[in-house]
C-alpha cells in the first residue's frame, strides 16, 4: 500500500464520514504555494476556502501568534482580555464605529446574529422573531444556521428545522416587498453569494433591503463571513453598496487559519442586549486575538489597491478566455479577488481535478461554476499560468 493509501485508509477508519475528501495530503504551505505529501508543489486557488487571505504560514500573523504563544493563551471571559478591544478597534476603523462579539467560526457568528435579532425583536410590541434569508444563501451548519440557509441540500434530513424563517428569491425586489413585514426581526444577506455561486446582489435590492429593515425596525445583517477581509476588494463586501449594516458577522480569514469568528453591531443595537445572553468559552481567547489583529493590521488600503489590480488583469484574461469559448464558459463574475466561472458542456468537479492534476487547487460552487478564491500574495505569472492552464482543459 502507497504512503497515500494508508493515510486514506485510516481517515475512513476513524472520522465520522461527512466529507468526501480528495487523494491529496498537504504537509506544507508558503504564500499561494502548497507542498503535498510526494513533495509536488500547487498553486493555491482556495485560501483553503477564503481561509489564509494573507497566505499559508504568513510571516507577520506567525510573528504575532509566537509571541502570543510564550504569555498566555487562555483565559475565559471571566476575565477582562485586553486584545479583544484592540481586535474590535480594528473592526470598527474598518467598517463602523460598533462593539464586538468573538466566537469561533462562521457558523457561530451567524447563531448569535440571529440569537441577538430574536431576542431583540421578542421584546418589542408585535411579536418580532421572524428570520428573511436569501435562496440561494449558505450562512452555516448548525441547525439555527441551516434553518437560515436558503439550499435545500444543507436542510434535508434534519427536521424540524427552526421555524419562524422564510426565503427570498435572490435580488428579487417584488418578493422581498411581499415578505416583508412587522413580524420581521432581522434579514440575512451576503453582499456576494460564496457558496451559492460567486452571485453579486444589486445595488437596487441591497437599498430596498435597508429600506424595509429601517420601516419595519428589522436588523440588517450581512454575513461577511467569505466576502470580508479584503477578498472582494473592499475591507468588507457590504461596501460596495451605499449601505449601513446593523451586523456584520466574520470569520474564515480573519484569523488566516487559526480559528476565530466574530460578530460586529452598532451601539444602538447593542444597547438593546443584556450581559448574560450569549457566550463562548473560547472565543476571543489571546491565541486567536493576536491572530485577528496582525490581520487587520495587514489589511490596508495598499494591500487592497493591489487586490483591485490583481482583479482587473484576471477579469481581462478571464473575459477574453470566455470570448474564446462562448460554449464553455457562459459568465464570468470578478469581485476582487472572487471569481466564479460558470462552465457549460463540462463538468466542474472534473475541470477541478484536471486542474489539481497540472498543480492548481481551485473550488466549485453553486451549479456548475468553478470559483477562485486565491491568497493575496498570488502575482500576475501565477494567473496567467493558472488561464492557460484552464484554457488547456476546455478547448479539448
Ligand atoms: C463558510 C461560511 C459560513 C460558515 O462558516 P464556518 O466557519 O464554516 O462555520 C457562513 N457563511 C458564509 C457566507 C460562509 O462562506
Amino acid at each position: 500500500m502507497t504512503k497515500i493509501q494508508n493515510i486514506v485508509k485510516n481517515t475512513e477508519n476513524t472520522l465520522i464520514p461527512f466529507y468526501t475528501r480528495f487523494d491529496r495530503v498537504f504537509v506544507k504551505g508558503k504564500g499561494h504555494y502548497l507542498y503535498d505529501i510526494q513533495e509536488k508543489e500547487y498553486i493555491d486557488f482556495s485560501s483553503g476556502i477564503s481561509v489564509v487571505n494573507m497566505g499559508h504560514a504568513n510571516k507577520v500573523v506567525k510573528k504575532a501568534v509566537k509571541k502570543q504563544l510564550s504569555k498566555i493563551w487562555h483565559i475565559s471571559n471571566l476575565f477582562h482580555i485586553p486584545l479583544q478591544s484592540d481586535l474590535s478597534i480594528l473592526l470598527s476603523e474598518h467598517s463602523f464605529v460598533g462593539k464586538s462579539f468573538f466566537c469561533n467560526s462562521g457558523t457561530e457568528a451567524n447563531e448569535t446574529a440571529i440569537k441577538m435579532a430574536r431576542f431583540i425583536g421578542n421584546q418589542k410590541k408585535d411579536k418580532k422573531n421572524k428570520i428573511l434569508a436569501l435562496k440561494g444563501s449558505f450562512h452555516g451548519r448548525t441547525i439555527a444556521a441551516i434553518s437560515a440557509t436558503g439550499q435545500e441540500k444543507y436542510r434535508k434530513g434534519f427536521e424540524p428545522l427552526l421555524p419562524g424563517v422564510d426565503f427570498v428569491n435572490y435580488n428579487d425586489l417584488r418578493d422581498l416587498q411581499d415578505k416583508f413585514d412587522d413580524t420581521v426581526c432581522g434579514l440575512f444577506l451576503e453582499a456576494i453569494q460564496g457558496e451559492g455561486g460567486v452571485r453579486p446582489l444589486s445595488a437596487e435590492f441591497v437599498e430596498q433591503a435597508q429600506n424595509l429593515c429601517r420601516k419595519h425596525d428589522a436588523l440588517l445583517i450581512f454575513d461577511e463571513v467569505q466576502t470580508g477581509i479584503g477578498r472582494t476588494g473592499t475591507y468588507f463586501g457590504y461596501q460596495h453598496f451605499e449601505v449601513q449594516p446593523d451586523i456584520i458577522t466574520l470569520a474564515k480569514a480573519l484569523g488566516n487559519g487559526l480559528p476565530v469568528g466574530a460578530v460586529h453591531t452598532t451601539p444602538a443595537v447593542c444597547a438593546q442586549i443584556p450581559t448574560g445572553l450569549h457566550a463562548s468559552t473560547f472565543g476571543g481567547n489571546y491565541l486567536a486575538m493576536s491572530a485577528g489583529i496582525a490581520v487587520l493590521k495587514l489589511l490596508d488600503k495598499k494591500l487592497l489597491d493591489h487586490i483591485n489590480a490583481l482583479s482587473k488583469y484576471i477579469k481581462n484574461l478571464l473575459t477574453e478566455l470566455q470570448e474564446k469559448f462562448p460554449k464553455r464558459i457562459s459568465d464570468v463574475r470578478i469581485i476582487g479577488l472572487m471569481i466564479g466561472i460558470d462552465l457549460i458542456g463540462i463538468e466542474v468537479g472534473k475541470v477541478i481535478l484536471r486542474l489539481m492534476n497540472m498543480g492548481y487547487i481551485t473550488l466549485r460552487a453553486g451549479e456548475n461554476t468553478l470559483r477562485l478564491l486565491p491568497p493575496f500574495t498570488i502575482g500576475k505569472t501565477e494567473i496567467d499560468m493558472f488561464v492557460y492552464a484552464l484554457e488547456q482543459i476546455i478547448s479539448v
